[in-house]
This record gives structure tokens, sequence and C-alpha cells, in this order.
């Protein structure tokens, strides 16, 4: 796959136009470490932005917490030896005046600190008026207004470049993932922000490296801009998140094996077989809406007898009835359970609405 070689960050951030990549370790954790793995990542050509974490939000504490700033100089020295831009996490003001005297190119805000508006701010704050690339996590709990709410903050200071990345949800049924991708939340952020880059962390969406390969090509498929991905010279001995790095050899066969589709094709056949498609589309939707009318209307109808009637207008056994029957013959119809359940939760709490606003009229 084309990666994109532009180490100009504000040229790429205003064109995206190949997918990005950002490698390096979870944690810094000596030297060596840091400048073996950056040589290897540099070596093949495909990463522009070295990463590693200088500061590790833990979840336990007593686990290794990260070398702090003396690992800042390590980071300068990738630099230096490897061309590759840098980017760490801050977490703190402290963490933002470290990196920024160390020469950081590219700071990213973790998935434990967008959960946090006032520490947001402060950190916010501390950026006004400086020109740095921002890249902000999703919080770990699964919805995106704490992670816009976020974006806003660091945009309100006058940052300009601000990309967002996609790290999977805390869920309690991740299996097989560490966190749940719930690919419709990132898609929901792209529709706020379509100008905004916004790539993905396969391998804190996976947690595991085996399950990087096929979370990156999803990634793709669904036009995120690029990847942030850990990436160390032996996993094996990682001091952190050490099930789901990668060694720099098994990234670049990962970025190999990636296909790049296009978003549209200008072949005059497919165009022209794909708007016949559209136009199916189109009809079956208008039909859609007219049985979905006349759904709403019987509805209606049934709460405002119910109501003239002085009956309640909440029954259990047949709002199950509903579902269940709805759900068997969707089964038999070849839809999938959760499609026909969720469309049936949403027209339950519309009846409910109908029926609050039949209530207070009379
Ligand atoms: C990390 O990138 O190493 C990290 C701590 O990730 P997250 O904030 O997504 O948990
Ligand atoms: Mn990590």
């Amino acid at each position: 796959m084309q990666i994109s070689k532009q180490t100009n960050l504000l040229k790429w951030w205003s064109k995206k136009d190949s997918p990005i990549l950002i490698a390096g370790p979870c944690s810094a954790e000596s030297e060596k470490q840091v400048l073996d793995t950056a040589h290897q990542i540099a070596n093949s050509g495909q990463a522009t932005i070295f990463r590693a974490g200088v500061w590790k939000p833990r979840t336990r504490p007593g686990s290794f917490e990260g070398i702090g700033v003396p690992a800042l100089s390590w980071l300068q020295k990738v630099k230096k030896e490897t061309g590759l831009l840098v980017s760490t996490e801050v977490a703190a003001t402290f963490h933002v005046e470290q990196a920024l005297k160390h020469d950081v190119d590219v700071l990213w805000i973790g998935a434990r600190t967008t959960v946090n508006p006032f520490l947001v701010q402060e950190i916010a704050e501390s950026l006004r008026g400086v020109d740095i690339p921002i890249l902000i996590k999703n919080p770990i709990h699964a919805e995106i207004a704490l992670w816009d709410g976020a974006i806003e903050r660091f945009s309100k200071v006058g940052i300009k470049n601000i990309g967002a990345i996609h790290r999977g949800f805390f869920s309690p049924n991740s299996a097989p993932f560490r966190n749940t991708p719930f690919w419709d939340l990132a898609i929901e952020l792209m529709r706020l922000h379509p100008d905004m880059p916004i790539i993905t962390d396969p391998s804190h969406m996976a947690g595991r490296s085996d399950l990087i390969e096929k979370l990156s090509q999803t990634s793709l498929d669904l036009n995120f801009d690029g990847f942030i991905i850990e990436s160390h010279n032996n996993p094996s001995v990682a001091l952190s998140d050490a099930s789901q790095q990668v060694t720099p050899q098994h990234l670049e066969k990962i970025m190999d094996n990636l296909l790049l589709k296009p978003e549209t094709s200008s072949n005059k056949e497919y165009l022209s077989h794909l708007s016949k498609l559209r136009g199916n589309l189109n009809k079956i939707d208008e039909d859609f809406l007219e049985i979905l009318t006349r759904r709403v209307n019987a509805v209606r109808e049934i709460e405002d007898f119910k109501s003239k009637n002085n009956v309640s207008a909440f029954e259990i056994k047949r709002l199950n009835e509903i579902l269940k029957t709805r759900i068997l013959r969707g089964a038999e119809l070849g839809l999938s359970e959760s499609l026909v359940e969720d469309i049936y939760n949403t027209l339950i709490k519309n009846s409910f609405q109908l029926q609050t606003e039949i209530t207070d009229k009379k």
C-alpha cells in the first residue's frame, strides 16, 4: 500500500492524500530500545512519525509508568539520526512544557485524559499560541461527546492542526478485541468533522498483534486517514502492552499487505451500473418511508383509542411479543437479529413519545 511520505505535516493535514503511519513502541524503555526500534522503522521507509510513550497512564500503580523527561532526549536522537518526526502522549501541563522544550513534533492526548474536561482545558490553555499538531484519542467509554468536546477545547485555543485517534472503546463483551471498535461512533465523529484527519489505533483496539492487520484493513476500507501502531524491537520483553506490539519487520509486512481501495472509480460502466443500483435503493427508501408513516399512524390510532378508554398505554407482554415475533420473522427473511432488534427498539421508543404527546394534549 502507498503510505504518505509527507514529512511536512501541515501539508498532509490539508490534503491527506494517502494514509499516514505513526509507529513506535508503547513506551520508551531504554535508549537502546528506542533507537534500535526507530532505525528499523525508518529503514522500512513506511512511517513518517515515531511514537513512544514517555509518561504512561497505567490502570494500577506499580506497573511501569514511563521514564519521563530523560526519555525525551532519546526522541531528540531519533529525530537527528533517522529523520523521523517524533510524537508522545501529554497528560499534564508539565508534560507539554517538557515535550515542547525537547522538540517533540506531534502531541497526543490519551484515552484516560480525554475523559477529563478540566485536564483537557488545562492542557489546551498551555498550548495557546503554539503551532503544533495534536491528536486526540477517544475516551474509553463508548460515546463521542467528550471526544468532540476535547477537540473543541483545543480548537478554541487556536490549535489549527487537530486530528483524532480512534482507539476503540471499553465494552464488557469486547472479545476478541481488547477494546471494541464501534466503528459507527468514529464515523459519527467523521461526519461532524469531514476535513479533520482521523486515524485508527489498531494496537489498542486489538490488544494482540495477530488482529492488527485485519483491523488496519477495515479502517482503510472505512476511509480513515492512517494509523498509529505500536512496534517494538523485541515485543516479548516490552514493559507495557507486550502482547499487542509488533516488530518493525512484522509492521512492514502488514503495511505491504494492506489494500488501498479508491473511494470511487471513473470507469463508465462502473458509474452507470452504480447509478442503476442507487436508483433502486432510492425507490426502496421511498416505499420504506411511506410504510413507516403508515406504521406511525397506526400506532397513533391505537394510542388514541387506549387513551379515550382510559387504558394504560404500556403493556409489557405485547411489547415483548412484538420484539420476539418480528425478530423471528426477520431471521426467516435473512435479516440479522441485532438489526431488527435495534429498529424495533427505536420504533417502541417512538410509540412512547407518541403516547406522551397524546396524554399531554388531553
Ligand atoms: C498508548 O497509546 O500507549 C496509550 C496509553 O493508549 P490509550 O490512551 O489509547 O489507552
Ligand atoms: Mn500502549
